[in-house]
Order: C-alpha cells, then structure tokens, then sequence
C-alpha cells in the first residue's frame, strides 16, 4: 500500500481547521505549520484563506517565506492562499491577482461552477475572492465562474479564488492530492 502523504498547512492565520480535517477524510495526514523547519518532510502544502496582508506578515515574521520559495513538492493556495503565491507576493505562481475584487455588494456569494473534465458542477463558496487578472502562458484553467478563471494548475501548483475546504465537496482536495501522490511515486 502507498505511504500516507503528510500535507502541511500553513497555519499562522486563517482556515485551517477546515483543510485538515478535510485531507484526514481523504486519507492524508495534516501537518500544521508554522517554523522552517516544519517544512522539511512534507510531501506538499496548503496556504488557506485568511487575511493575505496578515499571512503575508506572519510569513515575514516567522522566516518562512524563503522556506515556501525553496520548498519543491505541490502547494495548494486557497482565496488569500492564491494571493500569497502570485507574482507581487511569493512569486511562485504566474498570475496577476486583484484583491477583494467581486465589489462591496457581492463580496461574499455561492455560485456553481464549470470543472474542467467533470460533468458534475462545483459548488463555490466566495468570500471577499480575489480575481485573476492576467496569467501566464503555463497556467491553466481547471475551473471558470462566469468566463473567468477561479481555478488554476501551473505544473506542480493548484489555486483557488473561493473555498473548496468549506463545502462537503472534496473534489478539489482530491485533485491537489493526486498530484502530491503523482511526486510521490516519481520520487519513489
Ligand atoms: N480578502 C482576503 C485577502 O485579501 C482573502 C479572503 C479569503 O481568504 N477568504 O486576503
């Protein structure tokens, strides 16, 4: 039988409960992080939703931001987890993203959304969401909300601009872990 993936969290500020019970369902064992070190070990990692400007800090703080840009294996970034790895911030990711960006009326709303390569729609929960605004040539889209890109894969990255951990839906969570159990067995 394959080793349990051990998937750390990013846990300096934001949901984090939710991710780790929901990878536990699936079978992964969640580490929370919040030292350099913790990284070390891991066969991928979540950056939650939250106040990105106060993970960002946090993530200053704690001296784990050179630790996330040297860290190889898959990342799952959630809603201000997908901020924290575009281009102004980690630098991880090609994309260009606008901050609370669905305006002060709709800054919180549900929509089902079109997932590429299944039939069945995904049920999104957006909470002050960011919005893609440019991305690179190796980004692409794996789900779309109204023609816009709310899910996005760039090799070994995968970022939402709602809340997958917050429905029972684990489709999403599945994906990013088909991905960590793809490296695994590559590294094996
Ligand atoms: N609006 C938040 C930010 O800019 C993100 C919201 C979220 O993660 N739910 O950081």
């Amino acid at each position: 039988m394959d080793e349990k993936p051990r998937i750390g969290i990013l846990a300096v500020q934001g949901n984090v409960r939710e991710h780790s019970a929901m990878l536990r369902t699936l079978g992964a064992e969640p580490v929370e992080v919040r030292k350099p070190e913790q990284l070390r070990d891991l066969d991928g990692l979540v950056i939650p939703g939250g106040e990105s400007t106060a993970i960002a800090r946090l993530v200053r703080l704690y001296g784990l931001e050179e630790a996330i840009r040297q860290f190889e294996r898959p990342l799952f970034g959630t809603c201000a987890g997908m901020i924290l790895l575009d281009r102004e911030h980690l630098g991880l990711i090609d994309l260009e993203v606008a901050r609370n960006a669905y305006g002060r009326q709709v800054a919180s709303f549900e929509a089902d959304l079109e997932l590429e390569g299944d039939e069945r729609p995904l049920h999104g929960v957006f909470i002050r969401a960011p919005r893609v605004i440019d991305s690179g040539p190796e980004v692409e889209v794996l789900a779309q909300l109204d023609g816009e890109p709310v899910l996005l894969r760039q090799g070994r990255m995968i970022v939402a601009s709602f809340h997958p951990e917050l429905t029972a839906d684990t489709r999403v969570h599945e994906r990013f872990l088909d991905l960590v159990r793809e490296e695994m067995h590559v590294r094996a």
